[in-house]
């Protein structure tokens, strides 16, 4: 029987020596996930011993995690701007960049009754963590697959949230007007795809990669996004780091004036709004 210390090692070098970058954090994260404890806790009983089942659950998924696949399919969840979303492989996994989307659209936002939709919500991540903060927000979320849509009605049953959920493509079943329209498109070029990280390679390749330069959903929400919008609605698009600027010169084409452009933590241009 092994020690929590002896584990944590022990997964620590299995993952660094299999070209896992953040091994420390994913040792914790595995350990503290299967010990149903959390992470700092793991320190505080070093010498504590685990159960057989415990280990071998552990190695279970450190012997997946090996093959790079994503630890949080592995885990089965995220944590995303105070929620707590549950993720497998027909859904994207939220990206912290994303939380930026939902925290600009609450501090813009603080009307209590709104109607909000959100375009591609796979997991359902931006639509329950909005809802959540605004209960009285009106919220939509579509999605052109129905396996994500099974997930992301799951995550808001889970997070106890009220939200419409539409199988669309784009504005396909789309009829009604919102006040603030959301998108996190896919973006990268088929190009771009093959040398992504192996990690993202087994996450759904549609809600990753996006036809012609990269911007073609851009394109295709900001070709109709005045039909549903009202004359003081809201635009909010996440793009790749280095897509902004020609969303924006897209986005200038419909309204000039309006559109700013706000950076993730990393500097990197991320988040696009635009005011009608
Ligand atoms: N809206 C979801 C997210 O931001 C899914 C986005 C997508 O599948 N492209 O996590």
């Amino acid at each position: 029987m092994k020690s929590i210390i002896e584990l944590l090692y022990l997964l620590r070098n299995e993952l660094a020596s299999s070209g896992i970058q953040s091994s420390n954090v994913e040792a914790e994260l595995i350990l503290s996930h299967f010990l149903n404890m959390k992470r700092f806790e793991l320190y505080l009983s070093p010498r504590l011993e685990v159960t057989s089942e415990q280990e071998k659950m552990v190695y279970d998924v450190l012997e997946k995690r090996c093959t790079h696949y994503p630890l949080q399919y592995l885990l089965g969840s995220v944590e995303f701007y105070d929620t707590v979303i549950e993720v497998n492989p027909s859904v994207l996994i939220p990206r912290p960049e994303t939380e930026l989307l939902v925290e600009k659209v609450l501090s813009d936002n603080s009307h209590s009754e709104l109607k909000v939709l959100d375009i591609g919500t796979g997991s359902g991540a931006i639509a329950i963590a909005l809802k959540k903060k605004r209960p009285l927000w009106q919220l939509t979320a579509t999605d052109i697959s129905e396996s994500a849509l099974v997930t992301a009605r799951h995550n808001a049953e889970l997070n106890k949230c009220g939200i419409e959920f539409l199988l669309s493509d784009i504005w396909e079943n789309i009829d009604a007007k919102f006040d603030v329209i959301i998108s996190n498109p896919p973006y990268i070029t088929e190009s771009d795809y093959a040398a992504l990280s192996p990690e993202l390679h087994y996450e759904p390749k549609q809600a990753l990669t996006s036809a012609e330069d990269g911007l073609y959903f851009y394109r295709i929400i900001l070709a109709d996004c005045q039909n549903y919008l009202p004359s003081d609605g809201r635009l909010y698009l996440e793009t790749g780091s280095e897509q902004a600027r020609a969303v924006k010169d897209m986005a200038s084409q419909i309204r000039p004036a309006n559109i700013a452009i706000f950076p993730d933590l990393n500097n990197f241009d991320r988040i696009i709004r635009i005011t009608f």
